[in-house]
């Protein structure tokens, strides 16, 4: 017998593996095999299991770690789709829809049999014996021991246990074992006091760990202790191994969400929730986009749709954006569904995660919700699936298999002949597009819940506010004015200014230079609070020079604000105000940004700051005024999307005021108020930007109206670079019919991480053509020995950075 095996190396081949005896009915399509691949053994996928005999030497398989497959027949099929439309190699697509198996370990414990004991009691009434067999017994005596134990103490342990068992000795039970939970990270462990320590010689820190545990009964957050005394962390650790103290990973549902009781539908949400429930009654595919505004009750139209299809039998999956996926939303979920939620959640601890996983595939969990890559949960008898924010670019994987997970959904709902619904308030203009193109039916809900007015947004003209003011100041007087307010009725304020750090630049006054990356052709972003520069691309950190390294001037400036300096500006004209910031340098812990936002949420800060997190999906009632500090920051961005983004941000940012009882302002400062991007966001008028861009993308020849992939090459070597870029423009040239090729050029980001880096875009009028082009590029690539990390490519492209 063998298998053909997908192994996870940019090649686009299966390996065939003889398959030893005890393997021949145990492997089966989607068990993952340890096999040996040159002199190094790899981990690969089961495509099939034949017996054709190949031509030439085979090898043979070493290890099979699924008795099970870890993915099933209609994953396995969704990896073969995913591997031919990115055209990413099926060994490296299949290894990434296996994450969460691949922290299951399984492990067998074995026991002695009633017979074994008995056995075992004649045995050793008898002489001693240096056979393995009655070693193994006398060990089982004591207690059960792993296999992975009896493996290292006795020789040959595996037959010798089967030999045992087969006698019904011994016998063998499968668990899962969990990592050990002593080594989650100290944000997620409870630690508790069990017993007094007894004659046990302590550390001083261990001392000090016990004794605040008597003092302070209860389970407290091993973080907060470490907090308060030097050296818990470590301390607990130790103590909770000799079993003195107890350590628990904490539960994610643990963050309270306030408990609503499901409210009446509204009759928009009904004719949507009709439709949908109709949908998946049918058992036919079918998709829609449902159109929703800020505030109008999307997430209760998922949660009645979801309990729709779990009453018709069926099971459910919703993806969410990487952010929005917080302990509060699980919460959520959590009262509606009870224990048949499964969260996939990264903040999940490997053996949660590994125990949901289990809870899907066994059918016990009958609503998954997760982001990206939870479109491959092994989630049974399917019937809907929900993508919420479909607009939102942490669908796109940003690595290979570079996937979106949205249009993953699709076509998974489709083979499984299953509901889907994209959910959005500024859904993306191919997901529109395809509504005209009657691919996807369309479900709007046009107003706020409860006749709530959508916000009332004002753009103010910044370049007017110079020339009346002659000061470059952050705020304009009319939105320092607003928030003092705003302040004054205790209502909250949201600020956003989407770009991090303290000043953007750092630029010699005398001589123009700005100080740049080692690794990247990028300027380096100044971060006050650690005194230093950065690079918000390879993460490449460096002092300030006190003079200028090309001309020696002491006179070096700070310019272009960041979010670290809008929060620091604020302090100075609002000292009493409560401020948080949110963004990628206060959010470092996994849990950091549920923090923030539960304290905002409980209005322990009055005014949030933050980059485009803030903008997502939060509910909070009390923020009734939303200001953006310069509406500007996304327009400059090369990339054809770059108008979209501006107005999905400052929509859905904009979304966030005036959710409770009192109407929202909105204020969005702005050096281009004539910009359609901006006018149409301010105006909350989707339609008509829409339309104006769909001009554009058509103009241009960009999606909807082609298929784009962005051809990257990358190199150490400048040369390198130059010269595969090149022979693919060679290639290229003349272009196939139906195909648009611009490049090859320097990239955007001309050098990142060490590597610089040319592009070619390819725009085909469809996507076969686009297919077969990018597939002879890669076959090219093997034939021509191009380095396998020279050549990325990526199919619908979401940033062309
Ligand atoms: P969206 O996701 O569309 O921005 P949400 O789903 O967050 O909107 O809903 C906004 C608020 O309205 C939430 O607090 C939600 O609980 C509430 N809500 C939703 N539907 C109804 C309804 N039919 N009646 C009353 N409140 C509702
Ligand atoms: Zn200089
Ligand atoms: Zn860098």
């Amino acid at each position: 017998m063998y298998a053909d095996v997908s192994l996870p190396i940019p090649l686009d081949q299966v390996f065939t593996y003889r398959l030893p005896q005890t393997l021949w009915h145990r492997a089966q399509a989607g068990c993952r095999l340890i096999v040996p691949f040159g002199i190094r053994k790899l981990t690969g996928v089961v495509v099939e299991v034949h017996n054709r005999q190949p031509e030439g030497p085979t090898r043979e398989a070493l290890r099979l770690l699924d008795e099970q497959p870890a993915l099933e027949a209609h994953l396995l099929e969704l990896g073969k789709w995913i591997a031919n439309y990115y055209c990413a190699p099926l060994g490296e697509v299949l290894r990434g829809m296996t994450p969460l198996a691949g922290e299951i370990r399984n492990t067998k414990i074995y026991s002695l049999t009633d017979s074994g004991r008995d056995a075992t009691r004649q045995l050793l009434l008898g002489e001693d014996s240096d056979d393995p067999g009655v070693q193994l017994l006398r060990m089982l005596d004591s207690r059960p021991l792993s296999a992975a134990y009896l493996k290292k103490k006795i020789l040959n342990a595996t037959a010798v246990l089967k030999s045992l068992e087969k006698r019904r000795f011994v016998h063998a039970e499968d668990v899962q074992a969990d990592r050990d939970p002593l080594r989650a990270s100290a944000d997620r462990l409870l630690v508790e006091h069990t017993a007094r320590p007894e004659g046990v010689k302590l550390k001083k820190s261990e001392r000090e760990l016990v004794s605040f545990l008597e003092l302070h009964p209860g389970s407290h957050k091993l973080s907060e202790v470490d907090a308060l005394i030097r050296g818990a962390s470590e301390a607990a650790r130790s103590l909770a191994r000799r079993k003195l103290v107890s350590l628990k990973v904490e539960p994610v549902s643990a963050m309270p969400h306030p408990f609503k009781p499901p409210p009446v539908l509204n009759a928009a949400q009904q004719v949507a929730f009709d439709r949908i429930q109709a949908s998946i009654r049918s058992q036919q595919f079918e998709a829609f986009l449902l159109h929703g505004v800020t505030g109008s009750g999307k997430t209760e139209v998922y949660l009645r749709a979801i309990e729709a299809a779990i009453a018709m039998g069926r099971n459910a999956l919703l993806l969410v954006p990487e952010i929005a996926l917080t302990p509060a939303m699980a919460g959520q979920f959590y009262h509606r569904f009870g224990d048949a939620v499964a969260i996939l959640h990264s903040a999940f601890h490997d053996s949660e995660r590994a125990e949901q996983w289990r809870r899907i595939r066994s059918g016990a969990a009958r609503v998954v919700v997760g982001t990206r890559s939870g479109v491959f949960a092994p989630v049974q008898n399917l019937g809907l699936i929900v993508v919420d924010e479909e607009h939102d670019q942490s669908y796109k994987q940003q690595e290979t298999p570079r996937y979106n997970g949205r249009d993953v959904a699709i076509v998974r709902a489709h083979a499984a002949g299953a509901c889907v619904v994209l959910g959005s308030a500024t859904p993306s203009l191919e997901s529109r597009h395809n509504v005209e193109r009657e691919k996807y039916k369309f479900l709007e809900l046009p107003e706020r819940i409860a006749e709530r007015p959508m916000p009332v947004v004002e753009l103010i003209d910044m370049r007017t506010e110079f020339l009346e003011t002659h000061k470059h100041a952050t705020f304009s007087r009319a939105l320092i004015d607003a928030i003092q307010q705003r302040l004054g009725l205790g209502e909250q304020v949201m600020l956003l200014h989407n770009r991090r750090g303290f000043s953007s630049f750092v630029a010699c006054r005398a001589c123009g230079e700005r100080m740049e990356c080692i690794n990247c052709a990028v300027t380096m972003t100044y971060h006050r609070r650690d005194r230093r520069m950065l690079c918000h691309y390879c993460n490449y950190a460096a002092k300030i020079p006190s003079k200028c390294p090309k001309c020696d001037s002491e006179h070096i400036a700070f310019l272009g604000v960041g979010s670290e300096r809008v929060e620091e500006d604020l302090h100075q004209l609002f000292p009493t105000a409560r401020i948080a910031r949110l963004d990628r340098d206060t959010v470092t812990g996994k849990r950091d940004f549920e923090i923030i936002l539960h304290g905002f949420r409980e209005r322990d800060f009055d005014i949030l700051v933050g980059t485009q997190m803030i903008a997502k999906g939060h509910d909070i009632p009390n923020v009734t005024l939303v200001g953006v500090v310069s509406g500007d920051v996304g327009l400059g961005m090369p990339d054809f999307r770059a108008a979209e983004r501006t107005f999905q941000l400052l929509t859905q940012v904009a979304g966030r005021a005036g959710r409770g009882h009192i109407p929202g302002k909105v204020l969005v400062q702005t050096i281009n108020p004539d910009h359609y991007a901006v006018r149409f966001a301010a105006a909350q008028d989707f339609i008509g930007f829409y339309n104006k861009e769909l001009q554009f993308r058509k103009l241009m020849r960009y999606p909807p109206f082609s298929a784009l992939a962005n051809v990257l090459v990358r190199s150490e070597k400048q040369e390198d670079a130059q010269r595969i870029a090149a022979e693919i423009g060679f290639l290229l040239d003349p272009p196939p019919e139906n195909l648009k090729v611009l490049g090859p050029a320097e990239a955007p980001v001309p050098r990142l991480k060490n590597e610089f880096r040319y592009q070619l875009l390819i725009k085909a009028a469809n996507r076969t053509t686009l297919n077969q082009t990018l597939r002879n590029l890669r076959l090219t690539a093997i034939e021509r020995k191009w380095p396998a990390t020279a050549l990325v490519i990526d199919v619908d492209p979401l940033s062309l950075l």
